[in-house]
């Protein structure tokens, strides 16, 4: 608006006001694209998808600011040269802030912005307009490394956050979900299975006379032990939604949504089957050992909650232990459970 007003008086009026239109419809275009980016998580390819829109936007928006300083640019008056020049370096200048968080946004819009201004001042005949024009590039070399000091803040602060997220929801030991992370996604995967109707299954596993084995060989080797069971059962999950996690010092915990019991038993025999062999397919010198596993499955239901599901694995596991370790107990559908809970209550 300012440089159609500062050069109405020596501009054409239709290049001026068409250029202005443009100007407009791809701002708004921009505004209304803009409107529909996807609030909170987004995942690899919508990121790809955005910045490749990202990139082209700024590309346009600096060609659009470089036609003008080749339409608007008058050799004969210097006032206006200078409001033009003023008009177009100004702008450019305080976009190193709003483009300096993507890699490469910053050159893209400035290049085709700042070019033929530039030029048109480096061999305009007034020296005034020719110092202006040969100070410009330095000046941009300048913000180019101010930008790139604001990337690469902004990077490492995003990488921070990501990075104590992550230790707040991993375990530091085995890699795998935490006990705040398991909690999470319990509630998360019991709401979506309520939505969906689908079955829910958990499993709690827990490694069987470990207090021994770490009075054995050390509690290194013990810790050697969870490692290599939580590459297990990472290992021998299927699905991307199913989720390990270690609850508590030797306590494993597996949810697997949309899977009925038949299913969760499958998985875990075979899964228990892997931990016996363990100390023979591991890549460092580890014990044998085994585990029990108690498994628990309910159509979601909304006279029940996670809490139930979580004490029938409990439960279960407790009688896998009672029943001589190394196996698999499980506590299936809504009738039985009230008389499970009570029993361990
Ligand atoms: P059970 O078969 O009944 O489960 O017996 P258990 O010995 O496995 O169970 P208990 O609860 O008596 O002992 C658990 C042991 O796990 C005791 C503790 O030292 C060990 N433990 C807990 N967390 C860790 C850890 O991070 N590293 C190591 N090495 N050991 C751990
Ligand atoms: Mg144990
Ligand atoms: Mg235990």
């Amino acid at each position: 608006m300012t440089l159609g007003f500062g050069l109405w008086p020596i501009a054409d009026k239709a290049v001026l006001i068409t250029w202005m239109s443009i100007m407009i419809l791809f701002n708004a275009g921009r505004w209304i694209v803009g409107m529909r980016f996807p609030k909170g998580f987004i995942n690899e390819e919508e990121t790809y998808h955005w910045e490749r829109k990202l990139v082209v936007f700024v590309a346009i928006s600096g060609f659009l600011w470089g036609i003008a300083g080749i339409l608007f640019y008058v050799p004969d008056q210097p006032e206006y040269i200078l409001f033009l020049a003023l008009i177009i370096v100004g702008m450019c200048a305080a976009t190193t802030a709003t483009l300096s968080f993507h890699r490469f946004a910053f050159p893209v819009f400035l290049l085709p912005a700042i070019s033929p201004i530039t030029l048109n001042l480096m061999s305009d005949n007034n020296l005034v307009a020719n110092a202006v024009g040969f100070i410009i590039p330095f000046y941009f070399a300048l913000l180019y490394q101010l930008s790139r000091e604001i990337y690469r803040t902004a990077n490492e602060s995003i990488i921070s956050r990501i990075d104590s997220q992550h230790q707040a929801m991993f375990d530091h030991l085995t890699g795998v979900a935490n006990r705040r992370a398991f909690e999470e996604a319990m509630d998360r995967e019991w709401y979506r299975a309520l939505r969906d109707k689908s079955a829910l299954s958990l499993v709690i596993g827990d490694i069987d006379d470990f207090k021994s084995c770490n009075d054995t060989y050390g509690h290194a080797v013990g810790d050697l032990v969870l490692e290599a069971v939580a590459e297990l059962l990472e290992r021998r999950i299927r699905r991307g939604t199913d989720l390990v996690a270690r609850i508590g010092g030797e306590e494993f915990a597996i949810i697997l949504p949309d899977t009925d019991l038949e299913g969760a038993l499958t998985l875990v025999n075979s899964i228990r089957v892997g931990v016996r062999h363990l100390a023979e397919a591991y890549d460092k010198e580890i014990p044998q050992v085994t585990m029990s596993f108690g498994v628990s499955s309910l159509p979601p239901d909304k006279s029940c909650d996670t809490e139930i599901l979580f004490r029938c694995a409990d439960a279960a596991l407790y009688q896998a232990k009672k029943k001589g370790k190394d196996r698999v107990e499980s506590i299936d559908n809504t009738p039985s459970l009230s008389s499970v809970e009570q029993s361990f209550i």
